[in-house]
Order: structure tokens, then C-alpha cells, then sequence
């Protein structure tokens, strides 16, 4: 494996240094060193495009400004706002984090690389994130840009995500870092490959360190980032039944374990059957684990929903009962204060298809 000299480091740094003076990207977030804003905003932006993390940035930032406000916020509250940006870990980590920050550094935000990264849902690169660019620490920030640039760069050609590859990847980043302004340094590099170092079709005749990059030299730029086999997501057959009398909803918050922990659906049944159950079918499981009789029921589906490891494909029954038989029921919310509940993306978008929302 390659390994760069010193003038080749030092040339990185001055061309992407030099480019990022003249290059700007207006984003809310960029010019500020509050590390409680940075941290959120790099927590909203994991696994999350710009243009669709910026609007609840703008939402939750202007809704909690402070971390003592995030950290007393209502955790239906939090999950509502986040409500379309799916991982809600990250909002409930957020939000324990926060208190965490109140009760244990009397509501300071850490301002060492330790302490930051023991925070819960905080890891290595949002870490390496806060530090640089709250506070000018040299730890180089390493997401899925900063990976290709440096694989691109040293012409790597072993799968990026394997353990010994990564680490190689982190250590080339750290010896790249310009240590007397890593926070700069760190965003250079990230807009590189997010603008010109792009996974496809990179633009190599417009990038600062073209004359530095040996994959282009060698003509393989397009050949990297190699990437290992990926592993097959296995597929769950949901049945909703969606129980309402017209003015109210039946509704149930998800347990502490799994998927969408904390938000709301309606009623689960059935995880492996893959065809639509028939009229009577729902009738009588209604009838049986609900104890309720149904005047009506549309069913709408498949609809597909895809995770990180694994496909939904989801059934919906809107099921009518009479007016009366879902009184005194647990889990029963007016159609109003329906639309305050945090629900994954899929049910949200099986009700707004029904008109419920
Ligand atoms: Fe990426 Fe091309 Fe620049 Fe190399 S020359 S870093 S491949 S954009």
C-alpha cells in the first residue's frame, strides 16, 4: 500500500486549503462554533442527504436552541419534529445525551474528544466533527466522502469496508490533517467529495489535488472505492389492521426493543405471511384478538418500505366499527390528537395515501 511523504501530505493540504477559500457551501450550520448546533446538525445529517436533513435542522434547532431546552423537551415532542428522517435512535439518543450534558457537565457541552465521544449516539466521526470544528482539535473527521478522496487519493483497491482497510483509511485521514486548522481542513475534504470527488463520474479536470492523486495518475479513478459483496436484506410481510369509528383511531406505542421504538402504528398482526388476508380472515381475527365487529374494510398494499437490513412490505386494512365499541379502550386518540403522534415514515405514508392525515 502506498504511503504518502511528507511533501505529498503537505501538497493536499495547501491545494484543498487554497480551494476551500475560494469554494463556498451555504449551509445553516457551517459558520457556527456552538458545539451544541454542530452536534445536531451532524446527527440529523448521518445517513441523511443535505437538502432533505436542512429543514429539521432548521425546525428542531429553532425549537430547542439550547441543549438545556433539548434535554426538557417532550420525547413525543422530539419524535413528531423528527418525524420523515427515519433512525429514530438517533433522536432518543439525542435527547438522553442532552439530559445527560444537563445532569452530569452542569448543562456545558464537553470540549474534549473523550468526553464527547461518551456521549450516547455519538461516534468516532461525529466526534472527530464536534471537536475540530467546536474547538480547532486535530482528529480527522472520516465519513463516506473522506473515504473515497483518501482511497481515491493513495489508490486504494481493497474493499473500503473491510476492518483493516478502514483502519489504514483513518490513519492516512489523520496524517492528511492540517493540524493548525483541522476544522477547515476536515470540511475541505468533505466538500470535495461530495462536490467534485463524486462516487460516480469524478470531476478530476476541476479538483485542487489532481496533480497529487495517484488513482488519477494511474487512470483508475473510476474503479474506486472498491466495495465488498453486500448482504442480501431479508424481507417481513406486515398486516396492519388500522381500526377506526370515523372520529377516533386505535393506536399503539412500539416497545422499548426493535424498530421504531417509541412511535406509534396501528395494530400488528401477521409477520410472515407474504399475500393479502381475505375479507373473512380479518373479519374474524378482529372479531377474536380485538373483540370487535367490522361494518367495512379497505385494504390497501403491498407497500414496500426499505431499511438499512431489511424490506417491508406492508398490508393495511382501514377496518370501520361501530361508534361506540372502541369506548373505554386503551390506545383510542381522536383523529386530532392523531396528528401530534410520531409514526414511522411507512404508516404516515399509508395514512396520508387514506386521507387520515
Ligand atoms: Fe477524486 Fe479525481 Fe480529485 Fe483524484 S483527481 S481526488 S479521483 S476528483
Amino acid at each position: 500500500m502506498n504511503i504518502p511523504t511528507e511533501n505529498h501530505i503537505q501538497a493536499v493540504r495547501k491545494a484543498l486549503m487554497k480551494w476551500h477559500d475560494t469554494y463556498t457551501r451555504d449551509m445553516p450550520w457551517k459558520d457556527t462554533k456552538d458545539p451544541y448546533l454542530i452536534w445536531l446538525s451532524e446527527i440529523i445529517l448521518q445517513q441523511t442527504r443535505v437538502a432533505q436533513g436542512r429543514p429539521y435542522y432548521v425546525t428542531i434547532s429553532e425549537r430547542y436552541p439550547t441543549v438545556d431546552d433539548l434535554a426538557s423537551a417532550d420525547e413525543d415532542e422530539l419524535l413528531k419534529l423528527w418525524q420523515g428522517l427515519g433512525y429514530y435512535s438517533r433522536a432518543r439518543n439525542l435527547h438522553s445525551a442532552a439530559k445527560a450534558i444537563v445532569m452530569e457537565h452542569n448543562g456545558i457541552f464537553p470540549q474534549d474528544y473523550e468526553s464527547i465521544i461518551s456521549l450516547k449516539g455519538v461516534g468516532r466521526y461525529t466526534a472527530a466533527a464536534i471537536a475540530s470544528f467546536a474547538y480547532g482539535l486535530p482528529y480527522a473527521v472520516v465519513d463516506g466522502n473522506v473515504k473515497r478522496v483518501i482511497a481515491r487519493l493513495m489508490a486504494i483497491e481493497d474493499p473500503i469496508d473491510d476492518r483493516a482497510i478502514e483502519k489504514r483509511i483513518d490513519q492516512l485521514a489523520q496524517a492528511f490533517l492540517d493540524k493548525s486548522d483541522p476544522g477547515t481542513f476536515n470540511q475541505a475534504i468533505m466538500d470535495l467529495g461530495s462536490t467534485v470527488c463524486t462516487p460516480r463520474n469524478p470531476l478530476c479536470d476541476e479538483c485542487p489535488i489532481q496533480e497529487r492523486c495517484v488513482a488519477h495518475e494511474k487512470g483508475i479513478a473510476y474503479l474506486i472505492p472498491v466495495k465488498g459483496k453486500k448482504v442480501a436484506k431479508s424481507k417481513v410481510f406486515m398486516h396492519y389492521f388500522v381500526l377506526s369509528d370515523e372520529t377516533r383511531i386505535l393506536m399503539n406505542k412500539r416497545g422499548n426493543d426493535g424498530i421504531w421504538k417509541g412511535l406509534y402504528e396501528p395494530f400488528l398482526d401477521e409477520y410472515d405471511k407474504s399475500r393479502p388476508l381475505t375479507h373473512s380472515r380479518v373479519t374474524s381475527k378482529v372479531e377474536e384478538i380485538l373483540g370487535l365487529k367490522p361494518i367495512s374494510i379497505k385494504r390497501e398494499g403491498p407497500i414496500k418500505h426499505v431499511l438499512t437490513h431489511r424490506q417491508i412490505m406492508a398490508y393495511f386494512y382501514f377496518i370501520n366499527v361501530p361508534e361506540n365499541d372502541l369506548s373505554g379502550r386503551d390506545g383510542v386518540y381522536s383523529m386530532r390528537e392523531l396528528q401530534a403522534l410520531p409514526l414511522p415514515r411507512l404508516i404516515e405514508k399509508s395514512f396520508r395515501s387514506q386521507g387520515i392525515l
